[in-house]
């Protein structure tokens, strides 16, 4: 029900204030998370929770599926003020393999307006059909395509302007790609973290975007 919500957080509040009686007083007056996180939207994949992090310690962008694209005016307003007003050190791109939102990109039906904003994932699984059917099956290709969209979407991040001026200006901001397992709650990380224009042109020429 959902006034349960309501006396919940009644419950929560009242909790933090007897464990730590300045928690919100301190909350309030300071923002300065070290993570950005771009994440899924599934309810499954909270990135608090499942990285422990407590409120005031990440900055959260969630959509289906942790796509970015090129003109999406909201996930790039989220990254500028991220990186130049907070000045996070680390973005972190969070697939998670069963994404219903890449299902939906690798199927071939029409779901309607999702299918557009799904498109760069359906370009990808065009891309690398000849690397996927190599694979032994449908759950293993699903996986990868996982994968790969997250780092397509790593490489997205990259090849902002917002994340390019940083480095340029020797800022240290690393951008890291991680796909979280729904069957067993356990973080994988795809690589090397990017820290610079020159681990950037590598992503870039890996995916062929
Ligand atoms: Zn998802």
């Amino acid at each position: 029900m959902i006034e349960e919500l309501l006396a919940h957080n009644k419950e929560w509040a009242a909790q933090r204030v007897l464990e730590d009686p300045n928690y919100f007083k301190r909350l309030k007056d300071l923002q300065s998370p070290r993570y950005l996180w771009i994440g899924c939207s599934d309810s499954r994949v909270p990135a608090n929770v499942i990285t422990g992090l407590q409120p005031g310690e990440v900055f959260v962008h969630r959509n289906v599926a942790n796509v970015l694209h090129p003109g999406d005016l909201n996930g790039l307003s989220v990254l500028q003020y991220a990186v130049e007003v907070l000045r996070v050190e680390h973005i972190i791109v969070c697939g998670h393999y069963g994404c219903g939102g890449v299902v939906a990109a690798a199927d071939g039906l029409r779901h309607g307006l999702i299918d557009h904003w799904l498109r760069p994932i359906m370009d990808l699984h065009e891309r690398f059909e000849p690397d996927l059917a190599k694979l032994p099956d449908a759950r293993a290709r699903l996986d990868r395509l996982c994968e790969l969209n997250v780092e397509q979407t790593v490489m997205r991040v990259t090849q902002t302007p917002v994340v390019e001026d940083a480095w340029l200006a020797g800022r240290m901001l690393a951008v890291h790609g991680w796909v979280y397992g729904l069957e067993d709650g356990i973080i994988r990380s795809l690589g090397p973290s990017i820290t610079g224009t020159t681990g950037a042109a590598e992503q870039r020429e890996k995916l062929g975007g």
